[in-house]
């Protein structure tokens, strides 16, 4: 949803990404984010930062009237210059860490959520989590599937967030007749 920030000034949300959330919210579907943050590992910026950055994109969604229910990150980096983040974790993408823990504390069903990302570690940790993928961007192969193994392919590409948001909402009004009935709130979660 965001780029990697390296300085809250740089911070950015992608166009459509706030529409696109409201929209998730109207489905009925929990919001939760989980980003690798290694930048304070690798000594690229410090907490404040990161809370800056966490500050700024919670203002952001309530002026546009977008909730996200829960935000994980994962600071760690095997190769960390500080020594106390510097683990294999198992929450760092491709890792499903994250995933794992929103299931648990949201009481969720991974299996009826979306794992949404830019990058293949999120496609791998939403395939190996047991959720839907989308890929948002240009999937850049043509023969991908000859050549990536199926944890990396993801279930849908979309242009961006707002395309994945109206493919979540397709999926769910085809699976509950015309009526378009929203799911039952938080059973099922976007993950960004
Ligand atoms: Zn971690």
């Amino acid at each position: 949803m965001v780029d990697s920030p390296f300085t809250p000034s740089q911070f950015r949300i992608l166009p459509r990404a706030l529409q696109a959330i409201r929209l998730m919210n109207t489905l009925g579907l929990a919001v939760v984010v989980v980003s690798n943050q290694p930048g304070i590992a690798k000594r690229h910026f410090d907490q404040s930062t990161l809370r800056e950055f966490d500050r700024k994109l919670r203002s952001s969604l309530r002026s546009a009237a977008a909730r996200i229910d829960a935000i994980y990150y994962c600071l760690h980096h095997p190769e960390a210059q500080v020594k106390t983040l510097r683990q294999r974790c198992k929450c760092r993408k491709p890792g499903i860490g994250m995933l794992t823990r929103a299931a648990r504390d949201l009481g969720l069903s991974l299996a009826a959520s979306y794992m949404v990302g830019d990058g293949l570690t999120d496609i791998e940790a939403g395939n190996r989590a047991g959720c839907r993928t989308i890929f948002i961007g240009r999937w850049k192969c043509e023969h991908c599937q000859f050549i990536h193994p199926p944890t990396l392919r993801p279930t849908f590409v979309a242009k961006d967030l707002w395309e994945a948001a109206q493919l979540i909402r397709s999926e769910l009004q085809r699976a509950s007749g015309v009526s378009g009935a929203a799911p039952k709130r938080w059973k099922a979660a976007v993950a960004l």
